[in-house]
């Protein structure tokens, strides 16, 4: 199937339901996300800062880029004058480095915190304590060119659904508990919760999900080359 048709299946899956669907565009060549942009599709999910820089400089200005892989401190530079959220803010360190380069641009820029729910230690993220650290009034308070809007997480990579479930179940919670404590925050700004891929977008979505980052069910499995 073409990529707008798969973009086009899953926009009606998720009618009405409150979700956004970035469009993972990781690997994939600049023509592939044109026959998306063309067909009027404009959100698209990277994780490598290098290959988004090529490719926000080779397309139309009007695409709402989002960053969503590892994030190295040293590389937010390139990225901070164009990129609409980062999914994947992993440390206070990072987060400083974003609202660095942020002013630096005389931008704000949304950012969501991403919480560690896997059962493997393959994933990265932080914990909920770091997370409730970083919520606190005094440091946001020193972090005006940032938005935390939400939290990211990603589950176990395993077939189990029941484990898969509990694990988005889980950022529900605690994401309802910050959202429930709005002492803790300046601005009350918490939206979004970025859960759910190709394979478990469903159950992110039962299980409260507002964004479903997709890669391979839209643009076909990824052959990663050195
Ligand atoms: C690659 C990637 C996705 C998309 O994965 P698919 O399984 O291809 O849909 C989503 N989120 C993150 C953080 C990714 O790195």
């Amino acid at each position: 199937m073409a990529v707008i048709e798969n973009i086009q299946f899953i926009e009606k899956e998720i009618e009405g339901k409150g979700v956004t669907l970035v469009a993972v565009s990781k690997t994939k060549p600049v023509e592939m996300l044109m026959e998306a942009y063309n067909a009027g599709f404009r959100r698209f999910g990277e994780n490598y800062v290098q290959e988004l820089v090529d490719k926000h400089e080779l397309m139309p200005k009007d695409i709402e880029w989002h960053f969503i892989g590892h994030l190295q401190s040293n590389k937010v530079k390139y990225i901070a004058s164009f990129v609409s959220l980062i999914h994947s803010v992993d440390s206070l360190k990072l987060l400083q480095e974003i609202n660095k380069q942020a002013t630096k641009n005389n931008r704000v820029i949304a950012c969501l915190l991403q919480i560690y729910i896997a059962e493997e230690d393959t994933k990265s993220g932080m914990t909920e304590e770091e997370c409730l650290e970083i919520m606190k009034a005094e440091t946001l308070e020193k972090l005006q060119n940032v938005r935390i809007v939400g939290l990211m997480g990603m589950t176990t990579l395993t077939d189990d659904e029941t484990q898969i479930r509990k694990e988005f179940k889980k950022l529900k919670d605690f994401y309802q508990t910050l959202t429930f404590n709005p002492q803790r925050l300046p601005h009350p700004s918490l939206t979004i919760l970025s859960m759910g891929m190709s394979g478990d977008y469903g159950i992110a979505i039962e299980e409260g999900s507002t964004i479903i980052r997709v890669g391979s069910k839209i643009f076909g499995g990824r052959i990663y080359q050195k």
